[in-house]
């Protein structure tokens, strides 16, 4: 393939640039990373790190990456919630509930919406939004279904079923929460993480790059690499994450991987980060 110009790199977090350690809260750089983003910084490309989860605020990220050694502009760290909640800004909602914890809350209430709390008395809301919490019983998740039932309509961060920790495994608590509320309510969540490419919006807006001048590395084939196809970016698959390189090859052509690294030790020497 002809090496596109790559003006900026949006690199996955858990998986691709660090693990997390749920128990501890920290992370640890995988190989490579530190001086994939060093090199990024030397040719110029933009260092965009987009992680599905939301367990944090965007903002929470930066010191327990730097304490890997992982260094991250200030709002250069998108979560889904963080995408979600610019978004249902813009459409103009002015009180939406929240299932989530502070990772979606902050977002939410930064963005300047009311945020309603999922209680049996709950009053009308525009529209419902999950994100990952362990906070929630009967009572939540009836109030939640209650309010799309209403009319309201129900949107998440994200619907992965999983992710990779350092332990393995972990449950997407906010897709298993959707895939019950579409079965109470028979109607499809509306999601913004990935593979939706509305966060490669964001990119663009904070970057000036365009989706062809972007260059997406992750540990998910079908994620961050069918966000990137859906867009047009170049994409990269690593293999430190719950994906193996046969798995990377299984997609079909139109949304698998124009490369796969098994870390991105591989990439620092590689044509698409040489620069201009
Ligand atoms: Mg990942």
């Amino acid at each position: 393939m002809t090496e596109p110009r790559v003006k900026a790199a949006v690199f996955d977090i858990d998986g691709t640039l660090a693990l997390m350690n749920k128990e501890a809260g920290t992370f640890t750089a995988l190989p490579g990373a530190i001086d994939l983003i060093a090199q990024c910084e030397r040719a110029g490309i933009s260092v965009v790190a987009y992680t599905n989860g939301t367990f944090f605020p965007p903002a929470h990220y930066h010191p327990l990456l730097a304490d890997a050694g992982i260094h991250i502009k200030d709002g250069q760290i998108l979560t889904p919630a963080a995408v979600a909640a610019q978004a249902l800004a813009l459409k103009g909602y002015r009180k939406i509930m929240v299932m989530g914890g502070d990772g979606t809350r902050v977002p939410v209430a930064d963005s300047g919406i009311e945020i309603v709390d999922p209680t049996a008395d709950a009053p009308s809301v525009d529209a419902v939004l999950l994100g990952y919490t362990r906070d929630f019983g009967a009572t939540e998740l009836e109030a939640v279904v209650q309010a799309v039932w209403d009319g309201a309509h129900p949107y998440a961060g994200s619907v992965a079923p999983y992710f990779a920790s350092s332990k393995g495994r972990m449950l997407g608590i906010s897709g298993a929460i959707a895939a019950a509320l579409e079965n109470a309510t028979d109607t499809k969540v509306t999601v913004f993480g990935k593979p939706a490419v509305a966060g490669l919006d964001v990119v663009t807006t904070l970057t000036g790059a365009q989706a062809q001048e972007m260059v997406v590395i992750g540990d998910d084939p079908k994620l961050e690499i069918r966000m990137g196809r859906k867009a047009g970016c170049t994409c990269i698959g690593v293999t430190t994450g719950i994906a193996n390189s046969d798995t990377f090859h299984s997609f079909p052509e139109n949304e698998r991987a124009h490369l796969v690294v098994e870390n991105l030790t591989d990439l620092i020497t590689h044509p698409i980060f040489a620069g201009t």
